[in-house]
């Protein structure tokens, strides 16, 4: 008989990719949760006619639609990407990042609670919610202090603790991680980096003039290629104990860059030479987050995991993904 993984957030980024990772996998039937008007599907075309794959319609802000889906799959384990994730348009929209964000969540956890199940629960916090990080601070662990600085990173520290709260007081699974950026091919081009590589892919193409426009170039992060992520993830789900926070990062110095080392090893990897960098402002942010680097020590000793893919191949990956976009025209 197959696991049943619910996997929210399918047609995202990283839940497209845990997809992939569980379905090389035997003996797993992957469920995923969609809306039905106004998911992109094409992170997941390639898994439509999977027959190891079930799509099913849910706004996990409707808790009666989210109590229906996990009541028809009754689901073993869940990884739980489904949600707002893009910082900038938080300012605009604090209310509706915590409606999908903190109540989307809380209406999962309630209806395992109310469908008498107790699946292992992963929720994917984010190095965000650390916030405003002093440079005697880092690398950030598990009980570095959280002081998050946009409405995106309140909501996510709400989720994760509300995890806390549903796993101290019903006793359930909540498998909680907080990882730095993670990249490669299918994250949406809003991104810092995902932006630079489809901007250079359309210089490149004759759509665009040699410029990059972009926000605050300062920043420093780690970055850890997708596909390292989902691995850890899976990891995290299998020998992570529930309710204790884990950072996933990486202090390797050759994944720690500011957003403007990346975007110029990016235009060093274009076939255009001279390509020039704008600041556009309304790409700057009223916070700015300028360091997030975690200690992954107490995750590594407990599951052993390092990233495997080089920085190079992040890029590379990147590259790759927005000029084969660009090429068929695909926005
Ligand atoms: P994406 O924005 O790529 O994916 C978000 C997913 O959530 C999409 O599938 C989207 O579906 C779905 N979704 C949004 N709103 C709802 C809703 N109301 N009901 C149901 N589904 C909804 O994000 P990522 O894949 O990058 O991130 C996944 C998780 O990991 C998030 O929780 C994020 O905060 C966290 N994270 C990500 C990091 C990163 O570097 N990428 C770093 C740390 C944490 P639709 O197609 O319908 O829009």
């Amino acid at each position: 008989m197959s696991t049943k993984i619910l996997i929210t957030g399918i047609t995202g980024f990283v839940g497209s990719h845990m997809a992939d990772f569980l379905l090389e996998k035997k003996e797993v039937h992957v469920y995923g949760l969609k809306r039905w008007n106004l998911s992109r599907l094409r992170n997941i075309r390639h898994l439509l006619d999977n027959g190891r794959v079930t799509l099913l319609d849910c706004d996990i802000t409707d808790p009666i639609g989210t109590r229906d889906v996990i009541e028809k799959i009754r689901p073993d384990k869940i990884f739980h990407f489904a949600a707002e994730s893009f910082v900038s348009p938080s300012w605009l929209h604090p209310s509706h990042y915590m409606d999908v964000n903190y109540k989307g969540t809380v209406n999962l956890l309630d209806a395992l609670r109310q469908a008498k199940i107790n699946p292992r629960f992963h929720i994917a916090g984010s190095g965000e919610e650390y916030g405003e990080i002093h440079e005697s601070e880092l690398p950030i662990t598990e009980k570095t202090v959280l002081r998050p600085v946009n409405p995106y990173a309140v909501s996510k520290v709400a989720q994760d603790l509300i995890g806390y709260v549903y796993h101290k007081s019903y006793g359930m699974n909540v498998i909680r991680t907080r990882s730095f950026n993670h990249e490669g091919p299918r994250r949406d081009r809003v991104f810092g980096i995902p932006s630079y590589a489809w901007q250079i892919a359309r210089i490149e193409a004759g759509k665009q003039p040699p410029v990059v426009y972009t926000g605050h170039l300062d920043d420093k992060r780690n970055f850890t290629h997708v596909r390292d992520l989902v691995e850890a993830y899976w990891l995290a789900m299998e020998l992570c104990e529930p309710g204790e926070p884990y950072v996933i990062g990486s202090e390797n110095p050759e994944n720690i860059h500011t957003f403007g080392e990346v975007l110029n090893q990016l235009i060093a990897m274009s076939t255009v030479k001279n390509i020039d960098i704008q600041t556009n402002p309304e790409f700057v942010r009223p916070t700015a987050v300028p360091r997030l680097i975690g200690d992954k020590t107490k995750f590594y000793n407990l599951t052993g995991w390092e990233p495997k893919i080089g920085f190079k191949k992040i890029l590379e990956d990147t590259l790759e993904y927005w000029r084969d976009f660009v090429r068929k025209d695909l926005y």
